[in-house]
């Protein structure tokens, strides 16, 4: 049953001692359809042993609220152990970037040696412009040069190297609409987790999207997408027939 508030102390303590030995992969969910479509990959990959991260952002309001339930929703579906990060710290702009404030938490996740990650997922797409996986290079020699106990990379240990988990961004080839396709033929019911309205409103326990801002559209557009996609008239497949 998700929750609306984020996870408290002793709530992260039962999803961290709960998790397989053997938890390699972290999979940074955002309650969005790059996010999704890359668990859907990685739940699907027999390598990864999965954990998921939301980063909850409480200046972002209804937002923030809307994307930390709609990737729990994703995580039950998937039966995903889900840890969730938040800052406290009250700032002036609405949203401080993830890479501020969820990746200080993944930070001490790996320098901690918790969970002996093998794999950050960057849930890119062939439309995104590579930000994220550039930004994390630093916080990768960060970790690196902090474990090696050095202040520059030429004296960075092999063993510091093996500590820092690799990224891996696997679905960074496919559109969003291939990505909204790719959901919708693992379960076309996943496509109802999907959250991206910057604009929710509040109904009852859930949330309803604006369906005016550009997010809303680009959400629309990516399914009529698929849903016209020529693979589906070339294999006869009605996958996204349930689409409105
Ligand atoms: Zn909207």
């Amino acid at each position: 049953m998700a929750k609306i508030r984020p996870h408290t102390f002793e709530d992260q303590k039962r999803v961290y001692d709960s998790l397989d030995p053997l938890t390699n992969t972290y999979i940074p969910l955002s309650g969005g359809t790059e996010s999704l479509a890359n668990l859907v990959y990685c739940d699907y990959d027999p390598d990864c042993i999965n954990m998921g991260g939301h980063w909850f952002m409480p200046q972002a309001g209804h937002f923030g609220e809307a994307m930390w339930i709609y990737s729990q929703k994703q995580a039950e579906y998937f039966n995903l152990p889900l840890t969730e990060a938040h800052s406290t710290v009250p700032v002036n702009r609405q949203v401080v970037s993830p890479i501020i404030t969820g990746l200080s938490s993944v930070m001490e996740l790996i320098v901690g040696q918790h969970v002996p990650l093998k794999w950050f997922i960057v849930s890119g797409s062939a439309e995104d412009d590579m930000r994220w996986r550039l930004q994390f290079r630093e916080y990768r020699k960060i970790m690196a040069n902090y474990l090696s106990d050095c202040l520059d990379s030429s004296g960075v240990e092999l063993s510091a190297l093996v500590t820092v988990p690799e990224i891996r961004n696997p679905l960074e080839f496919l559109t969003k609409a291939e990505l909204i396709a790719l959901i919708a033929r693992k379960d076309k019911e996943l496509l109802d987790l999907i959250w991206t309205c910057p604009y929710p409103k509040k109904k009852g326990p859930d949330y309803i999207p604006c369906r005016r801002c550009n997010k809303c559209s680009e959400l629309e557009n990516a399914k009529k997408l698929a849903q016209d996609a020529v693979f589906r008239y070339q294999e006869g497949k009605r996958f996204l027939s349930a689409l409105r």
